[in-house]
């Protein structure tokens, strides 16, 4: 991948990570308030909980890309982005396009998702 395309998707991540980081904030903030409020009977209280644990598991998934933006970020710096991890083809622009910190191409990524090892 050439300077020019590299530095276009390091923008692309470095504006996502922004957004990541502060919807993280948000959602964290937002998970804590529930149930804070100290005026629910049981029902509320079993509502407050999954809603909690849905927000934590947003969360958790905005957490986990952050890492990939942050990982993918190392690799435009040490040259290696745009390549598969697994089997060093080229990830596809286009791929890349949709989803600026995939580790794996198409193929890889399938491979892994039938065997359940990767969620994103
Ligand atoms: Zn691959």
């Amino acid at each position: 991948m050439n300077t020019e395309r590299s530095d276009y998707f390091r923008n692309k991540l470095l504006q996502m990570k922004g957004d990541l980081i502060s919807k993280l904030n948000e959602r964290y903030n937002e998970a804590l308030s529930f149930g804070n409020d100290g005026t629910q009977d049981s029902g509320d209280e079993a509502y407050n909980i999954y809603n909690k644990n849905l927000m934590l598991g947003k969360v958790e998934t905005d957490a986990l890309k952050l890492q990939l933006v942050e990982q993918a970020l190392i690799r435009i710096t040490g040259g290696t982005y745009g390549v598969c991890i697994e089997c060093e083809d080229e990830i596809e622009e286009r791929r890349l396009e949709y989803v600026p910190f995939a580790r794996f191409c198409t193929e890889c990524k399938s491979e892994m998702e039938k065997k359940g090892l990767v969620r994103i």
